[in-house]
């Protein structure tokens, strides 16, 4: 195990924090830049599945989470007259990856990663504004003006990473950026987010299940749905996401700054909040009971570059999937796991071996991610498009897919279920077999 190897992780986000887990079970030294001053409540919940929790109990963080959030079951489709029109269940999850899907709110989630890290090595209001490399390292430069020297630098700093437009802008002046990268992400949804206060579950009763079942409410016409997620302690999670012709999320055109902040987010609950919610009453209610909401928008790219030199990216900076498959987190956190385990074999710091780490970290990795963004492209325009031929695709996808089907597909998701190697390894609980370990890499002295 590498000893003396240096990283500074840019981003404290999901990504980043479940890598420093893994980290702190290595002699890997690390630092994480955040840009925020403090982690932010933002209203929305995340779920986790069995590709990832095998390693959140090697890092004894399984039972943490298994106590802030809701194991998933159902998904309950409705069209606007509350009328149901489809379920798809998600109850065989647990048997075939031998860990339930799981939902819980993002501060729940934040809190759970921060537990065990120690606090120095997380240094608030840092936003990184620049990346220089050398032979003897790469430095990131804060916007406060100091700057952080290390062997090398995790870009885990979301969609729209400094990291990578950092690399980028290097690739581009060498002619070296392929030209799907040098555009910027589109998106065609807009979302509404938010969490309730805790409700009475007399009037909402899905509160009273030890389960959440989501309860979708698909409109014929209006160009949008509403997904309702029960959480612990009587709290509803929702999202409501809404068609818009498409645009480009970074300056270029389609982008109007007036589209976010406080003014949207009221202006969008108030085109939304007639729509009846399928306990009783209206959206509305529950948006009136949501203490922070936000307007987000659901950009989407996977970006073909995830490294340069001493620099590589995880999660968000280098793919964005719409939220509507629950993958995004599972998957910046997955990355962590195959990066970690090539990083703690690297026996020299040497150019050499990190290219050879990142090379195969992209060859692990980029299958998976672009998989990631097809399904979660296909589960949203199930839900999200409008017309009858959408109709019927709703029809037979909700109706009539043979539950064997449904079944085959969670299957082959699930095989995916890696652990790190330099840890006791967790039992495998699944009926399904986990996909076997990656060989370890073989670094030539
Ligand atoms: C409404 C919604 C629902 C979702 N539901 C799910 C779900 O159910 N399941 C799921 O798996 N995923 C879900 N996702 C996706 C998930 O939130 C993201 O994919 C995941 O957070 C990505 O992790 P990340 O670490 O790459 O980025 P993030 O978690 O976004 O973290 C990036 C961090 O980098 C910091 N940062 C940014 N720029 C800088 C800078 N210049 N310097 C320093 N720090 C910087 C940010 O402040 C942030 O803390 C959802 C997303 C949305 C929007």
């Amino acid at each position: 195990m590498s000893s003396s190897l240096t990283v500074t992780i840019v981003g404290g986000g999901i990504g980043g924090l479940a890598l420093a887990n893994m980290f702190e079970k290595t002699n890997i030294n690390y630092i994480i830049l955040e840009k925020a001053t403090r982690i932010r409540a933002l209203g929305s919940s995340l779920g986790l599945d069995a590709t990832s929790l095998p390693v959140m109990e090697q890092l004894g963080l399984l039972n943490d989470f298994y106590e802030v959030s809701n194991p998933v079951r159902h998904f309950n489709f409705y069209n606007d007259q509350l009328k149901p029109i489809g379920r798809v269940d998600f109850s065989d999850l647990e048997e075939i990856g031998g860990y339930p899907a799981i939902i819980l709110d993002r501060p729940a989630f934040y809190n759970v990663l921060l537990k065990n890290l120690p606090k120095h090595k997380i240094l608030y209001n840092k936003r990184v504004l620049s990346i220089t490399q050398g032979e003897d390292g790469a430095v990131a430069k804060c916007a406060d003006g100091s700057a952080y020297l290390s062997d090398i630098i995790i870009g885990a700093d979301g969609a729209y990473s400094a990291v990578r437009q950092n690399i980028y802008k290097s690739l581009k002046q060498k002619g070296k950026l392929p030209a799907s990268d040098d555009k910027p992400l589109g998106y065609n949804q807009h979302c509404l987010v938010g969490i309730s206060e805790p409700l009475d579950p007399e009037q909402y009763p899905v509160l009273k299940n030890d389960f959440a079942d989501f309860e979708v409410v698909i409109p014929k016409t209006d160009p949008f749905y509403a997904i309702y997620m029960p959480l612990p302690n009587n709290r509803i999670s929702w999202a409501v996401i809404q068609n818009v012709p498409r645009g480009n999320a970074e300056k270029g055109a389609g982008f109007r700054f007036s589209e976010w902040g406080p003014e949207a987010s009221k202006e969008m609950a108030d085109f939304v909040r007639h729509q009846p919610n399928p306990f009783q009453g209206t959206l509305g209610d529950i948006i009136d009971r949501s203490p922070e909401i936000s307007k987000i928008m659901l950009e989407e790219k996977l970006f073909e570059t995830w490294y340069e030199d001493r620099v590589v990216l995880l999660g968000d900076a280098c793919h964005k999937v719409v939220p509507s498959a629950g993958l995004g987190a599972n998957l910046a956190i997955l990355e962590g796991v195959y990066l970690c385990n090539l990083l703690v074999d690297m026996p020299e710091v040497t150019q050499k071996n990190i290219t050879k780490v990142f090379e195969t970290y992209y060859a692990q990795r980029m299958l998976a991610a672009k998989a990631g963004l097809s399904k979660s492209r296909q589960f949203g325009k199930v839900m999200g498009d409008r017309g009858p031929v959408s109709q019927f695709v709703r029809k037979i996808f909700f109706g009539y897919m043979p539950a064997k089907l449904a079944r085959k597909s969670n299957e082959q998701r699930l095989q995916c279920r890696p652990q790190l190697h330099f840890l006791p390894q967790v039992p495998d609980r699944g009926s399904i077999k986990p996909l076997p370990q990656e060989p370890r890499l073989v670094f030539n002295a």
